[in-house]
């Protein structure tokens, strides 16, 4: 029986954070045995914020190393830069004559990231989830795994599926959201009412992978908790909830099991217990993706071979795409 295709990627924006690795690349190491999965680095996405190109390269680099450190086999999946692959553009170009101003205009991040980037309200900030329908229509996918802030970009890329099929014909699939219970969603260490971002201006709101061990603990430790000295999880205590979540996460426990764990326990030493878990499980991670980056000829070749691969699926749908609209060939 054929596979079934799973797609995702994480934008070169920043250093990652925590939640990037809880809610996307965590998850997909699992899925790499059972699916045909292409995982890609979206510099395109990127640049709908303003970068620096010097930065940019260098991150995409950064990236590749870390997916692979991250225990992501390139053997079995497509591992790309999005730019390489230019029929993600293309199929953009034609899901854009599809999709309502009014409905790209009310996406939550685009509203975000406006207000975040004021001066900088660009188009394609507005036609970012098209992109994204384009990145995951392109390979006939099944599953999409990314974290809760991306579930409403997902929607979007289905009603642009289904509005394509009902107009032209089937011929995407209509993809379904894989979204982590628990990891989902990692709130800022500074405002638990915000999603964790790698973009975030304040350094100590998010855990990068990239922090050593001293950066973890500091971070955990200057964390926002709540009023009370009760170690639970409840909706009067997001600062607190949320640390639970991410002690959670990286241990493989249950809330239940994590505060019993800390019952009795003062907020000063669980955020250090929270901090030390993280930085024990980053470790790894770190002095691989060090050793991977030492190798620049590897990175390069394992990054034209996922081109390839993934080329080579994202042109059959493009072909089926350009036929069902009435462009001309031969
Ligand atoms: P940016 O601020 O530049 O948008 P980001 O941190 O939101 O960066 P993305 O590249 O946009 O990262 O998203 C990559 C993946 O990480 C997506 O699947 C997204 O859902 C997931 N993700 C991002 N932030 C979190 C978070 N705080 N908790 C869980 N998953 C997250
Ligand atoms: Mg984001």
């Amino acid at each position: 029986m054929e596979k079934k295709v799973v797609y995702s990627a994480v934008q070169p924006s920043g250093n990652l954070t925590i939640g990037n690795y809880i809610g996307a690349i965590r998850s997909w190491v699992k899925l790499q045995n059972d699916y045909d999965c292409f995982f890609a680095i979206a510099d395109m996405h990127a640049i709908t914020v303003r970068q620096e190109p010097a930065e940019l390269r260098r991150r995409t680099l950064d990236l590749a190393a870390l997916y692979v450190a991250c225990g992501i086999d390139p053997e079995k999946c497509a591992l790309y830069v999005q730019s390489h692959v230019s029929a993600h553009a293309e199929l953009c170009w034609v899901l854009n004559t599809l999709t309502y101003v009014g409905e790209a205009s009310r996406m939550t991040q685009f509203k975000d990231k406006s207000a975040r980037h004021a001066d900088n309200v660009n188009m394609g900030l507005m036609d970012y989830p098209v992109l994204m329908a384009a990145d995951v229509l392109l390979y006939q996918t099944d599953l999409v795994p990314v974290g809760a802030d991306q579930k409403q970009h997902l929607e979007l890329s289905r009603d642009l599926a289904i509005r394509f099929n009902n107009r032209y014909g089937e011929t995407f699939r209509v993809p379904e959201p894989l979204i982590e219970r628990g990891g989902a969603k990692i709130a800022s260490l500074q405002d638990p009412f915000k999603k964790m971002s790698k973009s975030d201006e304040n350094p100590n709101a998010s855990v990068f992978l990239s922090d050593d061990r001293d950066a973890i603990l500091r971070k955990f430790k200057r964390a926002v908790t709540d009023s009370g000295d009760a170690i639970v999880a409840s909706e009067e205590k997001p600062g607190i909830t949320n640390l639970l979540g991410i002690y959670c996460a990286f241990k493989g426990c249950t809330m239940s099991e994590a505060e019993a764990s800390f019952a009795g326990m003062g907020y000063g030493d669980f955020k250090l217990a929270v901090g030390e878990t993280v930085a024990d499980a980053l470790a790894p991670i770190q002095a691989e993706q060090k050793r991977l980056l030492s190798e620049k000829k590897y990175l390069a070749e394992l990054l034209a071979a996922g081109s390839e691969r993934a080329f080579r699926a994202a042109r059959k749908t493009l072909s089926k795409v350009y036929r069902k609209v009435g462009f001309y060939r031969e």
